[in-house]
């Protein structure tokens, strides 16, 4: 078989076909080269990489980090005799470094990996499945002893009167923008537009977030949402909950969206609006039906435990499955989704102490359960919520916002899950995922060395606030 690259496949014995060229495919490729089978990714719509590299994780943190830049300058924690200040000079040379940034790891996490393996051959275009061992990729067909559906999803934009007649941004097209909105309305109030509409309001812009559930992050418990929400409008931004958006114009320079908030008629307006209601899954005009893969009502590909599709040595991987929907889940399944296709490894995925993440500031991490869903799983908890007030390392930064909350079985004394809202709050996370993973006891996890003053030393004082009144001990005192 000749690729698109010119590259040769080799005569391996076992070959794999995987449509989609993301995280989950190139896990699922260089997983399927190391056990000595040879990968064909096909690819279309984004460029090679998919979504984290072009128009997720990567672009969003890096303009996210440089909004950040900006917003200590101009208004710093609050050290007495200093003074900073800071300004935007040029929004397009922001978005040109990021650019940059861009196609620098796009060549160095994907080209280059993949390079001159000859176990891996990538083909630019559509692929279509003709059979349950064949896929049509321009005209082309291409057989596999195993078919990999790793086409991810893309953003979900509803049905909203005269949308589709204005210029709306979504993430494909918000960081790339040449000049920085003045005005943005952000429709949708979960991660993606959590984050898109902090980064844009510190870079300058005027945000308006418009959620249609009465809390932003629905999912969470109240104190976490109430929380960051009370942050991000201490910043400025304007969120409104309780959201019935009824129609959409364009009227000269403005975008005009008319509501309902909590019933009454409500009109917002901005220069430009930015769509984050969720995200679409990729499974249409693939041919499923050729082959009997079924998928959800919501369109995701419906998958086994092991991965499989309805159809035998059909899996999928990655965010089409529609659940946990992370660059290094989309990883694991790819790679797992090759094992279990070739190895008869037969393994279950499992996402277990499954670590997450909100790049607000502060940030909103989590692990395992909250108090709700391990009481939904019949598991009695105790919670121990720590105020950054508490941890030495906070006060000395001059920035208290925020909390640790841990949740532990209160039969066995092992950590289910914990909620952290806390400026780069994510660094805190493993430590309690290993403790989950391996069932280290609340009491295990107190009798650890933890520095002073970090804030890793938070989890040790919120694990101690499960048994102590942390305001009455004296400096590292356990
Ligand atoms: C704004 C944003 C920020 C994010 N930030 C983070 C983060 O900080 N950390 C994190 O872990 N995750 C983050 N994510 C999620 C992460 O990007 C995804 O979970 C991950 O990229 C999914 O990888 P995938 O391989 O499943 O799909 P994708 O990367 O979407 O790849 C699928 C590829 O298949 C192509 N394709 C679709 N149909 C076909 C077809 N018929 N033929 C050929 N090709 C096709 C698509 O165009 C695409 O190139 C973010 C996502 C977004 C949108």
């Amino acid at each position: 078989m000749k690729s698109a690259s010119g590259k040769r496949a080799s005569n391996s014995a076992r070959s794999l076909v995987i449509i989609g060229g993301g995280s989950a495919a190139f896990s699922a490729a260089l997983k399927a080269a190391e056990i000595g089978a040879h990968a064909t990714i096909i690819n279309d719509g984004l460029p090679m990489g998919g979504t984290c590299v072009n128009v997720g994780c990567v672009p969003s943190k890096a303009l996210i980090r440089a909004a950040e830049v900006l917003h200590r300058a101009q208004r710093p924690p609050p050290f007495a005799g200093i003074a900073t200040s800071g300004r935007l000079l040029d929004f397009k040379a922001v978005i040109e470094q990021n650019r940059a940034l861009v196609k620098e790891l796009r060549q160095a996490k994907y080209a280059d990996v993949i390079g001159d393996n000859p176990n891996i051959t990538f083909i630019k275009g559509r692929g279509r499945f003709v059979d349950a061992k064949t896929v049509e990729v321009d005209g082309m067909k291409i057989r596999g002893d195993a078919l990999l559906i790793a086409t991810g999803a893309r953003p979900r934009v509803p049905t909203i009167a005269g949308l589709d007649k204005v210029n709306y941004l979504t993430n494909e097209t918000a960081f790339e923008l040449d000049a920085l909105p003045e005005s943005l309305l952000v429709i949708g109030g979960r991660y993606i537009a959590l984050e898109c509409a902090q980064m844009f309001a510190r870079m300058g812009s005027k945000v308006t977030v418009l959620q249609r559930s009465e809390r932003v992050l629905p999912d969470e418990t109240p104190d976490l949402t109430e929380a960051i929400t009370g942050y991000l409008r201490e910043e400025g931004l304007e969120i409104v909950t309780g959201v019935k958006l009824l129609h959409v114009t364009q009227e000269a320079e403005q975008v005009v969206v008319e509501t309902r908030v909590s019933g009454a008629p409500q009109t917002f307006r901005a220069q430009r609006i930015l769509v984050a209601t969720g995200r679409a899954y990729n499974t249409e005009n693939l041919g499923l039906e050729n082959v009997g893969v079924q998928t959800n009502p919501d369109g995701s590909a419906k998958v086994s435990e092991t991965l499989e599709t309805s159809a035998a040595g059909i899996y999928a991987a990655g965010d089409v499955l529609g659940e946990n929907m992370f660059v290094y889940t989309a990883a694991y399944e790819g790679a797992l989704a090759v094992e279990n296709a070739f190895n008869g490894a037969n393994r279950k995925r499992d996402y277990a102490a499954l670590p997450w993440v909100i790049f607000t500031d502060p940030q909103v991490a989590g692990v395992g359960l909250d108090e709700k869903q391990a009481a939904m799983q019949g598991i009695e908890t105790d919670v121990a919520m720590l105020p950054l007030s508490h941890v030495p390392r906070s006060l000395a930064a001059r920035d208290t916002r925020g909390f640790i909350k841990l949740i532990r079985n209160r039969a066995t004394d092992q950590l289910v899950g914990a909620r952290i809202l806390a400026a780069e709050g994510s660094e805190l996370l493993m430590e309690i995922a290993l403790a989950i993973k391996f069932g280290i006891t609340v009491r295990e996890l107190t009798s650890c060395f933890h520095p002073y003053l970090t804030l890793g030393e938070g989890i040790k004082l919120a694990a101690l606030a499960f048994s102590k009144d942390i305001g009455k001990l004296s400096c590292c005192a356990a």
